[in-house]
């Protein structure tokens, strides 16, 4: 793995001319599926980024992309991120994704989504899909209905449920971690705590936030959702334009993505910015820059909102719920080495991140060369998950 691999701009990378190894080469993909089904409508990429610690897992989207190569772009872009994301979290998984080109509101179907989950079980367990971006649970029965790698499925259906509140808990367990790094104490009681969102998991957030006594701000669009969790908090409504300027010490982005960027930086008055939304920095390595330059801490996103990963991973090895709640406490320590490596090696947090990922990754590369010859991880998980399931 290596951080350096050439990454193209978003114009050069969506152009036809890109060729198309170039493009898998570039961010170092081990396998991609192109999935054709005119019949019944699929146009489905399958991209296997890297499986060093284990099987790829990463959720399918269903998006109406303008054309297959922003389709490429994505998948590619979003399975290497599950990499980083299955490393840095401890986890011994690989980073997968897939995407359905499509209009999730006019062209699902039962076809579509069964021809969908044949392909998936094709690859035989290298690639675990879950839900995403335009699928819902219906979505995923019909996947399940032709392969055994789904993962993140309902309760009725012998899976974990809602991964939203281990995300949350993760979420404080990361914000935690902040707090002692910025205050020297990881006590939140009486902190004042900003949260964009008041959906599934700042819900939760909020709920374990107010049982500390911390003093809690909170916006959402939606009317309805942001008085519910005022009145099961005591959480103080402010309006959404609001929400950055106030004068808090953490501001806990659980929205939105891209909401880090000229604009608020310019209005934020936090020490902390620590939140499960995705892809929260307008533009990775600027807006990050800019934080540092205002004195913020920022805890990467794709690190603080592991639990939701967590959860669906623990689902693979036989659901319980205490050992997905342990997992996930240990974001607080992931969390504060990268918080701690950044400050030492001048980097930014993110970019900590990516190192600290890459260096396990690399680790246990060298591990998998000793030669134990009934040793075989993947297909372990592969049979643990059957055996749990069926
Ligand atoms: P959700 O849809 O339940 O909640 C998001 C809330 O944000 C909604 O209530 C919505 O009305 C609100 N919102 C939209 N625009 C807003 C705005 N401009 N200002 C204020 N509020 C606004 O989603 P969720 O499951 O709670 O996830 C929240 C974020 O965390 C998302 O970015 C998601 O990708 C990320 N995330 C979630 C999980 C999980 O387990 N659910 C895991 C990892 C990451």
């Amino acid at each position: 793995m290596d951080q350096s691999t050439t990454v193209k701009g978003i114009e050069e990378e969506t152009s036809s001319d890109f060729p198309l190894f170039d493009r898998i080469e570039s961010r170092e993909h081990e396998q991609v599926v192109v999935c054709s089904e005119p019949q019944i409508g699929l146009k489905a990429i399958i991209a296997i980024h890297d499986t060093t610690l284990g099987p790829a897992l990463g959720g399918v989207r269903m998006w109406n992309y303008n054309n297959e190569h922003e389709a490429m772009r994505d998948v590619l872009r979003l399975s290497r991120g599950m990499t980083y994301k299955a490393a840095i979290s401890g986890l011994n998984l690989g980073g997968g994704k897939a995407v359905i080109i499509g209009d999730p509101k006019t062209e699902k179907s039962e076809a579509l989504f069964r021809a969908f989950g044949r392909y998936v079980d094709g690859l035989a367990g290298r690639y675990i899909t879950a839900e995403d971006v335009g699928i819902d649970v219906q979505d995923m029965e019909w996947v399940h209905m032709e392969t055994k790698y789904v993962t993140g499925i309902p309760h009725y259906l012998g899976g974990s449920g809602d991964p939203s509140p281990v995300t949350a808990y993760g979420v404080y367990m990361g914000m935690k971690a902040c707090t002692q790094k910025a205050y020297g104490s990881d006590s939140l009681s009486g902190r004042k705590i900003a949260i964009q969102g008041a959906g599934h998991v700042s819900s939760h957030l909020a709920e374990y936030l107010s049982n500390e006594n911390a003093e809690l701000y909170i916006s959402d669009i939606d009317e309805e959702k942001v008085n519910e969790v005022a009145e099961n908090t005591g959480a103080t409504v402010v309006d959404p334009e609001d929400i950055y300027g106030l004068d808090v010490d953490i501001f806990s982005p659980c929205a939105l993505g891209g909401i880090i960027n000229d604009d608020t930086i310019s209005q934020f008055k936090c020490d902390i910015i620590a939140g499960a939304a995705n892809n929260v920095l307008d533009e990775e390595n600027r807006h990050g820059q800019m934080l540092v330059d205002h004195g913020i801490l920022y805890a990467p996103d794709y690190v603080i909102n592991a639990g939701g990963l967590i959860n669906v991973f623990c689902e693979l090895e036989g659901y319980h719920r205490d050992r997905a709640y342990k997992q996930a406490s240990r974001i607080y320590d992931t969390i504060y080495d990268i918080l701690t490596y950044a400050e030492n090696n001048e980097t930014l947090t993110f970019q900590a991140s990516n190192v600290l990922a890459e260096k396990r990754i690399d680790s246990v590369q060298r591990i998998h060369q000793i030669y134990a010859p009934n040793s075989n991880f993947s297909g372990r998980l592969g049979e643990m998950y059957m055996k749990d399931r069926y």
